[in-house]
């Protein structure tokens, strides 16, 4: 994917993504608002396959973790180099492993990168990556939830998403974000739409009595009581280390 300026001037947000899997991508980031965002060169994506860097014949990329124990794990020589790589052309994007163990993805760290120049994102496979490259490489450790997926394509692609959708020029109507879930302390308001009743429910009056302030205020209790109710973590867990940034 060539990497040149839009034609405003501005230097598309970059994703690459090491994985053993390429063919995975751009996947459903192909697709609707992120895809066309695609299209139109607002971002880049670009591609690295780790076997590539994998040795011997049969282009190892893992081996028996030390100590013993189940499963493989992915060498730190072979990422390494793949990293190497990689930088090679994208020497400024911040290098982000996707690990159930990181820090979680939440929407201060969205916003943190998407208006950076970008993100190298190393997808794991089998039980993890050599300990090693993540300290040699400086990798910062993301998680997209408390779960375990078999590879970190997936979570590489949620994170893509995330970003994506911030940048200027991407979504049809930027100011829906203001008051979207997580921005600010808050989960989102209930949201309606035609038409005014269905199945005997109806829309409450308020939204469409056209009193913009008492819509504002309604909108602000309900999405208030739905936090309290769904998430009292919420408050506290965006003053964490990602509050901000
Ligand atoms: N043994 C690892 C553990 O217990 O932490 C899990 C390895 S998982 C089967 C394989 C890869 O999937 C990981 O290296 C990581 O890249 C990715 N992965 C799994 N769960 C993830 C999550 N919640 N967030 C981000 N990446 C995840």
């Amino acid at each position: 994917m060539p990497h040149t300026p839009t034609s405003e001037g501005r230097v598309p947000w970059r994703a690459t993504v090491l994985t053993l899997f390429p063919e995975m991508f751009p996947g459903p980031l192909g697709t609707s608002l992120v895809g066309q965002a695609l299209t139109a060169g607002l971002w880049s994506l670009d591609m690295q396959q780790i076997r590539d860097f994998g040795i011997g014949r049969h282009r190892a990329v893992d081996d028996t973790p030390a100590g013993g124990g189940a499963g493989m794990v992915m060498r730190a020589d072979v990422l390494g180099a793949a990293i190497d790589h990689a930088r090679r052309t994208a020497p400024d994007l911040p290098l982000i492993y996707l690990s159930p163990r990181g820090e979680p993805l939440r929407q201060p760290l969205v916003r943190e990168l998407s208006v950076g120049p970008g993100a190298m994102l190393l997808a794991g496979r089998f039980e993890g990556v050599d300990e090693r490259v993540l300290e040699a490489r400086g990798a910062r450790e993301v998680s997209i939830g408390d779960y375990v997926l078999s590879g970190g394509e997936l979570a590489a692609m949620v994170l893509i998403d995330a970003c994506v959708r911030l940048l200027p020029g991407v979504l049809g109507a930027p100011e829906s974000l203001a008051h979207e879930s997580f921005e600010g302390e808050r989960l989102e308001y209930p949201q309606y739409t035609k038409p005014r009743e269905w199945e005997g429910l109806a829309i409450p009056d308020v939204l469409l009595s056209g009193d913009h302030k008492k819509i504002a205020a309604w909108r602000q209790a309900a999405a208030e009581r739905i936090t309290a109710e769904r998430r009292p973590d919420l408050a506290v867990a965006t003053k964490g280390p990602n509050k901000g940034r």
